[in-house]
Parts: C-alpha cells; sequence; structure tokens
C-alpha cells in the first residue's frame, strides 16, 4: 500500500470534530505527543458533514462556541442568534487555524481496529488508508451523531432518482429547484431541512412516521449589546454553564412545579417561554420531564400552538404529537416548520396510517399509495452515541471479547469515559455522560479538561495503566438508569434508548443526572485519587 507509516505518540485521538479538536489543543499543551485521524477532509465534525439547507445549531451561537481561551472568545464574532452550519463550520477552521491543529490530524482516514497490547500498554490503531499508530493512551471522539442511518426500505437502490441523507449532505449542495422531493423523517434535521426544499421544489411530500415538539426559533442577526454584554461578562457566563445541568448558562434553573401556579400563570409563563424560541423551555417549572400531568400541561400549549400555524385542521391533528411527553425526544427548534404546511406545494403523509412498503424506480410506495418523485432526502437520524465507536474493531491482545461484544446488551461504562476491560481507552462525551442532553461543547471541553488532567496525573505518579473497575462501572450503569427512570426519557421511543435501530438493545444512553452534578462527581473522583479505577505502576 502506498504512503503506509507508522509512528508512536503519547496519545491516538480518533475524530476532529469540536472533542477531538481540543483534545489536541489540551494534550499537547501538557506536553504530549499526539495523532488524531478523521474520516472527513477537515475539521468539524457534525458540522463538516451536516450540510443540508437550514442546518444550524440549536443552541445560541453566543454559548455554542469553545470557552478555553480568552484570545478566542474575544476574537471570534458570531452573525446570528443561531448559527448556521457554515458559520460553525468556519469557526472550526478558525479554531484549527488559529491553533495549528491540522498539523497533528490525518484526514480522510477513518480508523478501522484499536488493538492494546497488555504485555507493552501500548495501542495499534490502523486505517483505513494502512496508517498505523501506537500510542499509550485511545481517545475515542468519534461523535455521538455521526452514524447515519438509511433504513432498509425494499428497492431503495433502485430508485432512478437521487438519495440523500442529512448527515452526509454532498459538498457542492444540491439544486432541488423544479424537482418534486420527499423527505422521510422529522426529527431536528427533517424539521430543518423540510421548509428549505419547499421553497425550491415543485412540490415535497414529507412522509412522517411520528409528529414532534417544535419551537419557533425566532433566529435573528445578533443582537450587538448581548454580543458586547457577553464578551464582557464571559467569565460569569462561561462559570454558570460549567455548573448548569444542559451545559447552558442562559437557561433557567426553577424552583417551582407547574402546579405551584393557576392555569392563566403558567399559559403566561408559557407564552413568555415560546417567544423566547430556546430549547430552555422544557425547564420553565421544575417537572416538566418528570410529572406526567405537569408534561401535559405544556405540551397541551404547544399542541395548541401547531393548530393556531397549520391552517388545514387535518394536516395540524396529524403533525400534533400525541405519543410521548414533550421534551422526552429531543426538542426541535425551527423557522418556519409548521406554516410550510401551509404551502400549496407540500404535502404530508401519515406512515404510521399508511407504511411505507418500498421504493421503485419511480419513487415512494405506501400500503396504499404511489408518490412519484425526482429525490428522497432521508432525514431518519443517526446509529447515536455508540454507533461510531462499535464501528472499529477495539479489542485487547489475547482477550477473546471484543468492546462491540462486551457492550452486545448496552453500553457498560464507569462515568461514560472508560469501560472495564479496555485499559488507557477513554471515551469523549461516551455513553453514560450528559453529552447529548447537554451543549455538546460544554461536555466536550468538561471531558477533555477531564481527561487530560488524569493523564497528567497518570504519568507524574508513574502509572502505565488505568482501567475503569468492574464493580464501579456496575454500579455507574445502574445509577445511569436510575436517574433515567425517575424521569419521563424512558416513555419516549427515542434514539436516547437506541429505539430508532432495529435491534439495538434498549438501553438509555445518555446520563440525565446534569452536567453540573456530573461534574462534580467526577472531580470528586479524581480527587479521591481516581477512585473506582485501577491504577497499575507496573511499566511494561
Ligand atoms: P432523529 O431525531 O432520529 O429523527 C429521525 C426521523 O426519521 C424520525 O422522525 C423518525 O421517525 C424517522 N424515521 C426513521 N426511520 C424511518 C422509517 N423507516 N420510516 C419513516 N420514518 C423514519 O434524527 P435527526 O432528525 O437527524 O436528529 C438526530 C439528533 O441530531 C437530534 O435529536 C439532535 O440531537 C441532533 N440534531 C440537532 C440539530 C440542531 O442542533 N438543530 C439539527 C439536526 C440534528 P420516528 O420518530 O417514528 O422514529
Amino acid at each position: 500500500m502506498n504512503n503506509v507509516s507508522q509512528s508512536h505518540f503519547d496519545a491516538v485521538i480518533i475524530g476532529a470534530g469540536f472533542g477531538g479538536m481540543y483534545a489536541i489543543f489540551k494534550l499537547r499543551a501538557t506536553g504530549m505527543s499526539v495523532r488524531a485521524f478523521e474520516a472527513g477532509t477537515d475539521v468539524g465534525g457534525t458540522w463538516y458533514w451536516n450540510r443540508y439547507p437550514g442546518a444550524r445549531c440549536d443552541v445560541e451561537s453566543i454559548e455554542y462556541s469553545y470557552s478555553f481561551s480568552e484570545e478566542l472568545q474575544q476574537e471570534w464574532s458570531w452573525s446570528e442568534r443561531y448559527a448556521s452550519q457554515p458559520e460553525i463550520l468556519r469557526y472550526a477552521g478558525h479554531v484549527a487555524d488559529r491553533f495549528g491543529l491540522r498539523e497533528d490530524i490525518r484526514f480522510n482516514q477513518r480508523v478501522l481496529t484499536a488493538e492494546f497490547d497488555p504485555a507493552v500498554n501500548l495501542w495499534t490503531v490502523r486505517t483505513d488508508k494502512g496508517e498505523v499508530a501506537t500510542a499509550q493512551f485511545l481517545i475515542t471522539a468519534a461523535g455521538c451523531l455521526s452514524v447515519p442511518r438509511m433504513p432498509d426500505i425494499p428497492g431503495r437502490d433502485d430508485f432512478g432518482g437521487n438519495l440523500y441523507h442529512t448527515g452526509a449532505w454532498p459538498h457542492e449542495g444540491v439544486d432541488f429547484t423544479g424537482r418534486r422531493v420527499g423527505v422521510i423523517g422529522t426529527g431536528s434535521s427533517g424539521i430543518q431541512v423540510i421548509p428549505q426544499i419547499a421553497k425550491a421544489a415543485a412540490h415535497c411530500t414529507v412522509f412522517q412516521r411520528t409528529p414532534n415538539f417544535s419551537l419557533a426559533a425566532y433566529n435573528k442577526p445578533m443582537d450587538p449589546d448581548l454580543a458586547r454584554e457577553y464578551k464582557q461578562n464571559y467569565a460569569t457566563h462561561r462559570a454558570k454553564a460549567r455548573h448548569a445541568a444542559a451545559g447552558i448558562a442562559s437557561h433557567p434553573t426553577p424552583e417551582k412545579g407547574a402546579f405551584d401556579d393557576s392555569p392563566s400563570e403558567r399559559e403566561k409563563l408559557y407564552e413568555i417561554g415560546w417567544n423566547w424560541g430556546n430549547t430552555g423551555f422544557t425547564r420553565i417549572y421544575k417537572d416538566i420531564l418528570s410529572n406526567l400531568e405537569a408534561n401535559d400541561t405544556m405540551a397541551d400549549f404547544v399542541r395548541r400552538k401547531i393548530r393556531d400555524m397549520v391552517k388545514n385542521p387535518d394536516v395540524a391533528a396529524m403533525l400534533t404529537p400525541n405519543d410521548h411527553p414533550i421534551g422526552t425526544k429531543r426538542i426541535c427548534l425551527d423557522t418556519d416548520y409548521f406554516e410550510t404546511y401551509n404551502r400549496d406545494n407540500v404535502s404530508l403523509v401519515d406512515v404510521r396510517k399508511h407504511p411505507i412498503t418500498s421504493i421503485s424506480r419511480e419513487g415512494i410506495h405506501t400500503d396504499n399509495e404511489a408518490y412519484p418523485l425526482d429525490a428522497i432526502v432521508f432525514a431518519t437520524g443517526y446509529d447515536a452515541v455508540t454507533g461510531a465507536i462499535l464501528g472499529i474493531d477495539i479489542r485487547v491482545k489475547g482477550r477473546q471479547e471484543s468492546l462491540a461484544e462486551k457492550w452486545s446488551a448496552g453500553p457498560r461504562t464507569y462515568l461514560g469515559l472508560m469501560t472495564a476491560g479496555f485499559p488507557n481507552l477513554f471515551f469523549i462525551t461516551g455513553p453514560g455522560s450528559p453529552s447529548v442532553l447537554t451543549n455538546m461543547i460544554s461536555s466536550i471541553e468538561q471531558h477533555v479538561e477531564w481527561i487530560a488532567e488524569c493523564l497528567q496525573y497518570l504519568r507524574s505518579s508513574s502509572v502505565h495503566r488505568m482501567e475503569a473497575q468492574l464493580n464501579s462501572e456496575d454500579a455507574w450503569v445502574t445509577h445511569v438508569n436510575e436517574v433515567a427512570d425517575t424521569t419521563l426519557f424512558p416513555r419516549a421511543a427515542s434514539w436516547y434508548i437506541g429505539a430508532n435501530i432495529p435491534g439495538k438493545p434498549r438501553v438509555f444512553l445518555p446520563y440525565v443526572g446534569g452536567l453540573g452534578r456530573y461534574r462534580a462527581r467526577c472531580d470528586e473522583v479524581a480527587r479521591r485519587g481516581y477512585e473506582g479505577f485501577s491504577l497499575d505502576e507496573t511499566a511494561a
């Protein structure tokens, strides 16, 4: 094979999205040599792949950014309240340039295997281009939503038009002008892409299985006063975000439950929350995500809003979520989503009532109708949280069980950071950590900083091998499930529990206890000399 090289580093990092980029920066700053492998041709991760029209972050741009460099946060200015994908990708590129990160990244290389040799305490990592790297530590930053999922619909590959997935969008963009476009999926991606496609297409047919709760984002140009205020007081805002449940400073920390207020007071607060245009809406009362009756008051408010926005009452009824409590599937943030169904060139098909049976050369077929199409957009989501990790054959030399085998009944980690039996392997925003329930950048920074400090500790104490203890892992998995069970989250058939992938074990993947509480636990574990981990001083 051409250009095959083998080299040794202190740490190998898988992925150069926001997690991988910060890990490169942070570990290098502690004097470690690093090599990152990235499947894309540039940095950005999620924001590199998700180039579909309308792609935009659902955390306000002023908060969805790194906090580790005062210079960086002072010099970068966001142009909109919610940043678009191109702007976030430019930001990622700026960070890579500013800190010279690309020199330690091998692009266009997908890691295929990683094997730990306990005799020498080294991981050997191999890529699809034949590159081999060894390192004492392996850090996965492969993304929680980076393995797009295309449902296996019979005849899919016979389709005569173009097939797209929102999570693997063509770099050159797609011109839908005058075309008949079908969109499958109405999660966050579908809800963002549908209004954009509808504006260009001759006709847009939406194939909806489950209606979703979505809030109007009220996106707008960045308010210069807000930007100025943030820049003056970043330290305060960031400190608040670090200890907030969702890693977002502007989210409320409610003390009242929904029934502490009268119906008219609740209605007033919901109206204010609705006009705010922020996912913090579900935090207006402290019991929205734990008490079904409280949740119903908010869900009903949003259902009424949907009925107000959609002119055709039959279409409004189809778009009204009714099978899960609000907030238990990721709440969506949209621009003109519901209003889009008032257009003459948009139609909605209920594929729960009339399932998609096949795709032919001409288009999509349900059990009662055929829909001729020129293009199909799959907004059908991801093999979330574990997909990218388990896409790599991770094993320990001399041990029968690979990581995929160990996790065959669902992921098992201690603090979402390590898994027993796989030494010196760290997960950034891994299963069992707050990750996807938070502002990802806040969670990424917390993990990278914890890991960097941990690796320094290991080096200064001559520890060569670290591993999660089985009993602490068992206790953490139990705790993650117990906390999830105190909430309404398990009532939704969501990707949070792997319900979107046929055959995927139903395990609650993220930790719902909140970033602040989780951070305190991780810090306490570190303070106690990495309690719950085995630290081995035996040099290889
Ligand atoms: P998703 O939330 O998993 O939604 C997938 C959609 O496809 C669902 O409506 C699902 O229906 C439907 N679907 C899947 N298979 C289907 C089939 N065989 N037939 C018909 N419908 C099918 O995926 P996503 O929208 O890509 O979002 C994933 C996550 O990415 C979000 O929850 C969010 O965390 C993140 N995201 C964030 C943003 C943002 O920041 N604004 C934007 C996009 C994505 P069911 O519900 O019935 O399964």
